[in-house]
């Protein structure tokens, strides 16, 4: 599996595309906006867009979901249910901080913990990890030691838990329950800032380091 980040919107949100490099077949992961960047990236790569992954659906994550499912024609898989009010609200979080008009939508697919998806003929793990929002999911590639975490976790950081339905102790559970046991080896792209490892945080992380 291979994959680019593409940072997106006016909080540099790292929209990633993955793909399977024996089919050229990809997935956009949190496609918030700038949908111009993403496709750049997709025709550089000579790659078919197969799909959109969500982790969750805050307006710099999902802002530009209905337009390139409907460009391409392809499904939303993602976040978990627990964010349909999320994505009933994009319209009212893109006029509080400016966004251009966005459509709602209805996923293809709702995701849950332990769920699969594929790209290509790569598979991903789907781990439920609420806090930032209720229905935050992570995709975990267990071949590419990666995962996507969203607002989850960040290199020296955690999510907000101060919005409607956030809360820290849960993500502090999620983070030390869920994530933690994919091993300290694996790779972590956040929704915002630089990559990490799971075991950098343990070591290094202010809010739950062990
Ligand atoms: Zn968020
Ligand atoms: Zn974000």
């Amino acid at each position: 599996m291979k994959y680019q980040i593409v940072p997106v919107t006016a909080f540099e949100q790292n929209c990633t595309v993955l793909w399977c490099d024996s089919s050229k077949r990809a997935a956009v992961v949190d496609p918030g906006g700038n949908l111009e960047r993403i496709e750049a990236v997709l025709e550089k790569e000579g790659l078919s867009l197969e799909k959109i992954l969500l982790t969750h659906a805050h307006i710099d994550h999902a802002g530009g979901t209905a337009e390139l499912a409907n460009r391409y024609g392809v499904p939303i898989e993602g976040p978990h249910k627990e964010d349909k009010f999320w994505i009933d609200a994009l319209p009212q979080q893109s006029q509080m901080f400016g966004f251009p008009s966005v459509e709602v939508f209805t996923p293809n697919r709702w995701l849950q913990e332990g769920d699969k998806v594929t790209v290509g003929e790569c598979e991903l793990m789907v781990v439920h990890c609420p806090g930032h929002t209720p229905g935050h999911v992570v995709f975990h590639s267990q071949d590419a030691n990666l995962a996507l975490v969203g607002d989850v976790l960040f290199n020296g950081g955690i999510g907000r838990t101060d919005f409607p339905k956030g809360d820290h102790g849960t993500l502090v559970r999620s983070i030390k329950e869920k994530l933690w046991p994919l091993g300290s080896h694996v790779s972590f792209i956040p929704g915002h800032g630089p990559m990490s490892t799971f075991g950098e945080e343990r070591r290094s992380n202010p809010f739950v380091a062990d």
